[in-house]
């Protein structure tokens, strides 16, 4: 460095504006009023810091009027501020076509699910019996609901599935063995490896058959004198194909019931009504599970069903008895948030309007014709807009959605989706263009082309959709 830059560098670190002449900007305190000091003064500290070491490094002009110098400190903290912001939780549109998509929360509630939370936010009869100004069973209408239309005897809910599986082979298994076929020691991602949930049950693990093929004898075999559960776990998010045999879960319940056993079936996702129509039929139909004799089976309320986060264990009423006394189910209980949206949700079942008016279900049937048109119609209107500008193609092509969360793998919706390409920019900058969106917009990338598939989008989200998509051009 020659002189003269190395007095121009200590001109401009002698005008950094300190932490303090920062926090007043504007910027500075229209965050706070919001978010707090202390979180502006780490974003300020943070602000200058990287400013100090573009100066040291070169990067920038070694500017020495201070003026200037805050307000080029001031445009880094918006980038700092706005890099915070969008690590909050904010509602986004769905344009992956990927139904239950776990990393965006899975399932979508209905208005009637959305609305029950709103109004349960405040004091509430969660565990209050109103008839008599006693305490009264937490849940208890949900899991009502849950026993109606299962034909279940009992039901309990917590969590979430894995929380339901742990607590349920704690109960039934702990100290003892369980049966199971290598073809279903699946791992469901996110850590929940069946192997692994056993053994912190305390339940110990007796493999049986094969990873294609196991057996109604392979079980029989393995019973021995300490065994308690033969467990049958829905694998969600794989298929195996070709030479399999696994028998039925009727002749599993007959099997584990002739020697005393608890047939246990972790159904995952499962369904409450018949999908077969839209290609879910190896998804179980809790119901079946149960009148075919399974004593416990479990469930998640995110996944295929389409209510909150929940782990729901249906089956025996001694079982699920002795589920609610365990003390571990004291630390696995679900919120009264999500009490109140499950018996909204559950209501729209026993009502026959799920496919109607929960938002997994009516995306999943959503009827092609309907969706093709609907595509048809936004393309058409993307395309008045983008042709004015050179370099943009805009089409609309054939899809397919995905069911997600790890259900239903290989079902994959016939779709259509908006493909859109830039000359000046690739799929990538342009998603992330759409991630910035006050809305922010999560696409698909596919072939070079950034993908949105409209089924996953609600209709009254079209109109922010088109929005985020005209301030590219
Ligand atoms: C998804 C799944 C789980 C885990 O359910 P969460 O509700 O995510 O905890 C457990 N078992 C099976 C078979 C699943 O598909």
């Amino acid at each position: 460095m020659n002189d003269n830059a190395a007095s121009a560098l200590t001109d401009a670190l002698r005008v950094l504006p300190s932490v303090n002449e920062l926090m007043i900007t504007a910027s500075g305190q229209s965050f706070a009023a919001d978010f707090g000091n202390a979180k502006l003064a780490e974003l300020s500290r943070r602000t200058l810091e990287q400013l100090r070491s573009e100066l040291l490094n070169g990067k920038g002009s070694s500017d020495n009027d201070r003026d200037r110098m805050l307000i080029r400190a001031e445009q880094m903290l918006n980038a700092e501020i706005s890099g915070d912001l969008s690590r909050r939780q904010v509602p986004v549109i769905n344009a992956t076509g990927v139904i239950v998509h776990t990393n965006l929360g899975r399932a979508p509630l209905s208005d009637g699910a959305k609305a029950a939370i709103f109004s349960a936010a405040t004091y509430s009869s969660v565990e209050y019996d109103l008839e008599t100004g006693k305490r009264g069973r937490r849940g208890g209408y949900a899991e009502d609901l849950l026993c109606e239309l299962t034909g279940a005897e009992a039901a309990v809910i917590v969590n979430n599935c894995a929380a339901a599986a742990l607590l349920v082979l704690t109960v039934v298994a702990e100290g003892k063995e369980v049966v199971i076929s290598r073809g279903e020691l699946v791992e469901i991602g996110g850590d929940f490896r069946v192997p692994d949930v056993l053994e912190r049950s305390g339940g110990a693990l007796r493999e049986v058959g094969t990873t294609n093929r196991t057996k109604l004898a392979d079980y029989e075999k393995a019973i021995g004198e300490n065994t308690s559960v033969i467990l049958r776990v829905h694998p969600s998010n794989y298929k195996i194909i070709g030479f399999t045999a696994t028998p039925l879960n009727a002749e599993l319940a007959e099997l584990a019931h002739r020697h005393g056993l608890v047939f246990y079936e972790d159904a995952g996702s499962g369904a409450l009504i018949d999908l077969s129509e839209y290609g879910l039929g190896d998804e179980p139909l809790i119901s079946r599970s149960i009148s075919d004799g399974a004593d416990v089976v479990t469930f998640s309320g995110d996944k295929l069903l389409g209510g909150p986060q929940s782990g729901l264990i249906v089956g025996r009423g001694d079982l699920v008895d002795r589920i609610r006394k365990h003390p571990m189910y004291r630390a696995l209980r679900s919120d009264k948030l999500t009490y109140a949206a499950l018996e909204a949700t559950l209501g729209a079942y026993a009502r026959g309007r799920a496919l109607q008016e929960i938002p997994v279900l009516r995306m999943l049937s959503m009827d092609k014709v309907e969706l093709e048109s609907r595509t048809r119609a936004f393309e058409e209107k993307l395309h008045e807009r983008f042709s004015r500008s050179s370099g943009w193609s805009v089409e609309m092509v054939e899809n397919t959605s995905v069911v997600g969360g790890g259900s239903a793998p290989g079902v994959q919706p016939a779709s259509y989706a908006i493909a859109l390409a830039s000359d000046l920019r690739s799929a990538e900058a342009l998603g992330e263009a759409l991630r910035k969106f006050r809305t922010p917009v999560v696409s698909r990338i596919h072939e070079g082309k950034l993908l949105l598939d409209l089924r996953t989008v609600f209709e009254s989200q079209e109109d922010d959709l088109f929005e985020a998509l005209v301030l590219l051009v």
